[in-house]
């Protein structure tokens, strides 16, 4: 099934992100987690590609069809262009198809920090389009309630979105934010802009400094005063840390749904733990939601 038929059934789609193990640690790893989450019933997993260039490509479509083949929960794969021919992407979205994976997440990718980018995408509004027009995939695209990180001009990641939007993206999922705020003045740009797809705001539950200061510096997401005050308080005390993550993580989803969110999509980091308290702390919200008209 594709992803944009579930935003047409429900209010609320609620989904994961899973990363694969890199490539000196067997794949075998990451079963048990995809057990658990599996069992968590979300609406769909998806799995990363290449983040961080610390994954073999294959792995993200093995792991996607394993989701979607033997625990039956729709899966997403992430694609990412930079740097790839269209041959390179015919052959994964080939052995996405043939294992019955039906959506892909379509990105550009980071730049490599030696700057040199040779391939046939610039950017992801090309591969959305080379996808669309295989016409076989169900396409989510990233959305970025901050601003990429790389853009210069205010406003102007609206304009990229209606490209992406153009190109035949079915809906958007954020970068993850840590103030509600924040993605509520996105939403009401991206309303001004016409835009008309579903956006699911990504969330993602602190589980320790290390983990956040690198998404930090990835994402250049900021701060709130509440929020950086927890991880000083609690940065050495791993258990007081993770409950006062999960706790925020918590009432940022409560306040996202209250106030008409179209989905969660939640960054597990692979922890499944953490996404059974937190779905645990949220499920009657969901559940009360998607039972209305
Ligand atoms: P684009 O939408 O192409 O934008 C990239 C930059 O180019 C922006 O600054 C934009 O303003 C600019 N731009 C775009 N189009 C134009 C244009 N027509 N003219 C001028 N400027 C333009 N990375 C991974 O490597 N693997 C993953 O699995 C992964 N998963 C992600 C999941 C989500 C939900 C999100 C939000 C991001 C994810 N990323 C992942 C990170 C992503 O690859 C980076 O943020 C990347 O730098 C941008 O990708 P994009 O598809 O959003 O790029």
């Amino acid at each position: 099934m594709r992803i944009k038929n579930l935003f047409e059934e429900k209010n609320l789609v609620y989904s994961f992100e899973i990363f694969p193990p890199r490539p000196n640690y067997p794949l075998e790893s990451i079963y048990s987690p995809i057990d658990e989450l599996s069992q968590i019933n979300p609406d769909y997993i998806s799995v990363t590609y290449g983040a961080g260039g610390s994954t073999q490509n294959n792995r993200t479509a093995m792991l996607s069809s394993l989701i979607k083949n033997k625990h039956q929960i729709e899966s997403v794969a992430h694609l990412t262009c930079i740097g790839a021919t269209r041959d390179n992407i015919d052959k994964i979205l080939d052995e996405l198809e043939a294992n019955k994976v039906e959506n892909v997440l379509a990105l550009r990718g980071d730049i490599p920090s030696s700057g040199l980018v040779e391939g046939d995408f610039k950017n992801s509004q090309e591969l959305i389009s080379y996808i669309k027009e295989r016409d076989n995939f169900g396409i989510a695209a990233g959305a970025y309630p901050e601003g990429h990180i790389e853009t210069k001009v205010k406003d102007f990641d609206l304009e990229v979105l209606k490209y992406k939007e153009e190109a035949g993206a079915d809906y958007f999922v954020t970068q993850l934010f840590y103030d509600n705020n924040v993605f509520y003045e996105f939403l009401n740009k991206v309303e001004q802009k016409g835009i008309k797809l579903p956006i699911q705001p990504g969330v993602m539950p602190v589980i320790n400094k290390r983990q956040i200061e690198r998404t930090i510096e990835l994402s250049g997401a900021s701060l709130p005063e509440k929020f950086i005050k927890i991880i000083n308080k609690y940065e050495h005390d791993k258990l007081a840390l993770r409950d006062a993550g999960i706790a925020y993580a918590t009432e940022q989803i409560v306040d996202l749904i209250s106030s008409g969110a179209r989905g969660i999509h939640l960054y597990t980091m692979n922890n499944p733990t953490i996404a059974k308290t937190l779905t645990a702390n949220i499920k009657s919200l969901i559940k009360s939601v998607n039972s209305r008209e």
